[in-house]
């Protein structure tokens, strides 16, 4: 073998010091930095090796045992444990987990399931609901009649009559439920009420409680739903994309052929290895563990920021995820979620329902306890936090604050360490 081909296999990201000092960069902000934006968590070292696996070199199209190219023998065992053990997890006769993102889940069963024009009823995105349930700048949104529901002005929840008079009024063919900012359990079974009055199919997009769903700590979508779609790096603490659950066999065909051909290519097999490891570990007994503290760890962070004077949208969370609504103390999402990033506290800003400021500079942060449960967090170092997330909410521009809390929150973190090689 020649020197070139010896360190073409063998010599890694250490022949590439540019892209390899970036990659170390980012290793060293979540080891040194408290990760609270909800749509992100760790991974296990188990899923980290599956997705860098030689299954990245691998093309395989169509389902399991059913592939147009050969050499699928190992592709195939992947595949089938990461769709055996989704179905197990969550009790679903039927399950795709090739959707290479959350977007693309819906995208597919969108595609699967409607027609040109049909009518979809939805979230509005102002209110909570995700962008890939037809925002007007996405693909589905531009090729089907959108109709959205918000939540009340009193309660901030979703009201099921208010879905269901819009219901009855445009009478759509799908009905989705699910939010990337709405932090409260969603009535599946009154929605799911009024998706069969009108004759709609239902989907819930579980993204953000899907880990609750599975070890029975939130309601589950099924039986009500007739489709459930996921990302599977959320709460669901795994590789990185998207994965369709189902329990009718009629939808089958319709589902699958949606997510391939409709809108993706060739399976990402080594993404697929990585959603097989962390569906493995969801399935053990620790992962319930892990969510019974994302919960207490929540309430936590939603009470303590409470009696430090913010409000928190719907008045709490029952969910890992939360609304801070910054208003009472007079500053905006923008300058807060920048402040907290110098102090090495990751979060977002985010608007809040009816909110009167622009995306831009919103009144509200979205915070979740995911990531900071997945480093070994408990509901101290969530009270602490509260506590560092207040006193910086309450001084923005104070370097001196905002210096102060960085260090103690590299000193935390410095005794929760991540990925030890
Ligand atoms: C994050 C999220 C998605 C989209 O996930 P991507 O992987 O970014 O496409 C879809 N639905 C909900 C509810 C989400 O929170």
């Amino acid at each position: 073998m020649t020197d070139r081909l010896i360190r073409y296999f063998s010599e890694g990201l250490a022949g590439d010091p540019e892209l390899a000092a970036a990659v170390a960069g980012e290793a060293r902000r979540q080891d040194e930095g408290i990760e609270l934006i909800a749509s992100e968590n760790l991974v296990s070292r188990r899923v980290l090796e599956a997705q860098g696996s030689v299954l990245t070199n691998k093309t395989v199209e169509g389902l399991p045992y059913k592939r147009y190219y050969g050499g699928a023998q190992f592709a195939d065992a992947v595949e089938a444990l990461a769709v055996d053990r989704a179905k197990r997890l969550f009790g679903a006769a039927f399950a795709n987990v090739q959707p290479h993102s959350g977007s693309n889940a819906n995208a597919g069963v969108f595609l699967g399931l409607l027609k040109l024009g049909d009518t979809i009823l939805s979230m509005d995105t102002a209110a909570g609901g995700h962008i890939s349930h037809g925002h007007p700048a996405t693909l589905t949104g531009r090729d089907y009649d959108m109709m959205r529901y918000g939540v009340s002005r009193e309660t901030e929840r979703i009201e099921p009559e208010e879905v269901r008079a819009l219901a009855l009024r445009h009478r759509p063919k799908l009905i989705v439920a699910g939010g990337s900012a709405y932090s409260r359990a969603i009535d599946f079974a009154a929605l799911g009420a009024v998706a069969k009055e009108v004759g709609a199919l239902f989907l819930v997009d579980m993204a953000h409680f899907a880990g609750l769903v599975a070890t029975g700590l939130h309601p589950h979508p099924f039986p009500h739903a007739d489709v459930v779609t996921t990302t599977t790096y959320k709460s669901l603490r795994g590789a990185r994309g998207g994965l369709v659950l189902w329990n009718d066999p009629a939808l089958s065909d319709r589902i699958n052929y949606g997510i391939f051909p409709g809108v993706q290519g060739s399976v990402m097999m080594h993404i697929v290895a990585g959603k097989a490891a962390s569906l493995g570990e969801a399935l053990e007994p620790d992962f319930r563990a892990y969510n019974e503290a994302v919960l207490a760890n929540a309430r936590v962070l939603a009470e303590t920021l409470a009696e430090a004077g913010l409000r928190l949208v719907s008045g709490g969370t029952d969910t890992g995820l939360m609304l801070v609504d910054l208003s009472p103390l007079g500053i905006t999402g923008d300058v807060a979620a920048k402040a907290l990033e110098t102090a090495h506290l990751a979060v977002n800003k985010n608007q809040i329902p009816f909110d009167t400021r622009p995306p831009e500079a919103p009144s509200g942060l979205r915070l979740s306890s995911n990531a900071g449960t997945a480093r070994g967090f408990g509901p101290a170092e969530f009270a602490t936090i509260a506590g560092w997330i207040a006193r910086i909410l309450r001084a923005p521009d104070d370097a001196a604050v905002v210096d102060a809390v960085g260090r103690e929150v590299k000193a935390l973190c410095a005794a929760f360490p991540i990925y030890r090689s």
